[in-house]
């Protein structure tokens, strides 16, 4: 075995991931003047932020958003150079035969009549969401409670239609989570993260984001394409062989990833999965800019992702995301199961691509064996799985991590 030379023989801090919770490490270190090597097995930074570009379209590797209100997104980010376009605030709820646009009530206050005359929502579920939101602090600890979402919004009575044409599809979407088995807590978070801030896609995909944090760091602080196979507290083997002493390790894998270099094995069922089908149509000139909610389907939702933003699709072109969690969908599924709720365009409709994600999310609380182990060892972890599944967390679990060592 032998020793790989960086620019200082010696670093102190390596971090193993260049997802979101690697690459915030790597900046509040980089703030304070603390050297650092950054490596990540792929060859791009991001980890499950990453896009594509083909034939002009602009797929991102599995449909997900930017929630502009997230702490760390705010403190972190430099938004406006990712030149975002949100998502208008609501959905398309299925009416029976046709699509009724549910805007964010407190955004236009007026939607909700409709919403209470389509019978979708009843007078108690547009209260039970106005206290909801209320009585929910912005910052309220995520996994404070055991309930899970389900039994939540049974106990508190929500009727079972806003259940299945809102409330299902919607989170269902968002957790990656059929049965909304997540805590409740973690609902209630979400909800009041949709409900007072926005929901955005960077011009250039959402890999535009990791860019612009990486773009910000030393480049010859980062290694791509050395994926690590053994580590301990003060060193750092890989997969060629070669080794490189550390002051410090963050260990910012993924959950699996991270189970694997510390010798745990991960329970069944630690992940949440989910696939995302994109197709191409003929534009249409009528702007959807909300998600179409399908109810009581494999599918969860569609949405016309070029008609937020523009730059997803070429001229001429609309670019439609399909999400499900039922993994074995294949496109002519997808075509037969939405064509009674998109109607006879979608015969226009050509197959694109599509990404299995088979460990999308991190169930919450499945990796508490993995924490003490890394504890043992006496190396540090980051990476949403140590708290929750969302850019937020993993970008505060990065945060954390450097600020460890920087208060040592
Ligand atoms: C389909 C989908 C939709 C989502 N939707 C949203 C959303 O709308 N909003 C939201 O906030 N969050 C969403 N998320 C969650 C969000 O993407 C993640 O929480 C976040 O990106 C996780 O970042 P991370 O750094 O913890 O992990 P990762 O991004 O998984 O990064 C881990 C990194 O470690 C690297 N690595 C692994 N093994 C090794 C090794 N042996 N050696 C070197 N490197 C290694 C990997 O290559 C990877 O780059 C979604 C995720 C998915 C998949």
């Amino acid at each position: 075995m032998h020793f790989v030379h960086f620019n200082y023989f010696m670093k102190p801090v390596v971090i193993i991931g260049a997802g979101m919770a690697g690459l915030q490490a790597a900046s509040q270190l980089h703030l304070n003047q603390i050297p650092f090597l950054l490596v990540d097995a792929q060859n791009h930074v991001g980890g499950r932020l990453h896009s594509e570009h083909i034939k002009g379209f602009t797929l991102d590797v599995g449909f997900q958003v930017l929630q502009t209100n997230y702490p760390e997104v705010q403190r972190s980010l430099d938004l406006s150079a990712l030149d975002l376009a949100a998502f208008e605030s609501g959905a398309y709820l299925w009416n029976q035969d046709s699509w009724l646009a549910f805007v964010n009530p407190l955004k236009q206050p007026g939607s909700l009549f409709s919403a209470l005359a389509s019978g979708i929502m009843s007078v108690k579920d547009a209260y039970l969401l106005a206290r909801l939101w209320f009585i929910t602090q912005a910052d309220v600890p995520p996994l404070g409670s055991n309930e899970s979402t389900q039994d939540f919004l049974n106990r508190w009575g929500f009727s079972s239609k806003f259940q299945s044409h809102f409330l299902q599809p919607f989170f269902g979407g968002i957790f990656l989570s059929a049965g909304l088995n997540p805590p409740a807590s973690l609902f209630r978070y979400y909800m009041k993260q949709f409900l007072e801030g926005s929901a955005a896609i960077p011009a250039m995909g959402i890999s535009a984001i990791p860019l612009q944090m990486a773009d910000a760091l030393p480049s010859d602080s980062i290694r791509l394409g050395m994926q690590v196979t053994q580590i301990s507290a003060r060193q750092v083997t890989f997969a060629d062989g070669t080794s490189v002493a550390a002051e410090h390790v963050i260990l910012a894998t993924d959950a699996s990833a991270t189970a694997k270099l510390l010798g745990v094995s991960l329970e069944k069922g630690a992940f949440w999965s989910t696939k995302t089908l994109y197709f191409q149509a003929p534009a249409q000139s009528n702007r959807k800019q909300m998600l179409h909610l399908v109810p009581n389907s494999r599918v969860l939702h569609y949405a016309y992702l070029n008609h937020v933003q523009p730059s997803y699709a070429p001229p001429g072109k609309d670019l439609i995301s399909v999400t499900t969690l039922d993994v074995s969908m294949n496109p002519a599924d997808v075509l037969a199961e939405l064509a009674s709720f998109v109607g006879p365009s979608i015969q226009k409709w050509a197959f694109l691509k599509e990404y299995l994600l088979s460990e999308a999310l991190p169930v919450v609380g499945a990796f508490d064996e993995l924490k003490q182990k890394a504890t043992d060892l006496g190396i540090v972890l980051a990476g949403d799985f140590t708290g929750f599944p969302s850019l937020q967390s993993a970008m505060n679990s990065g945060r954390m991590a450097a600020e460890s060592f920087l208060k040592a």
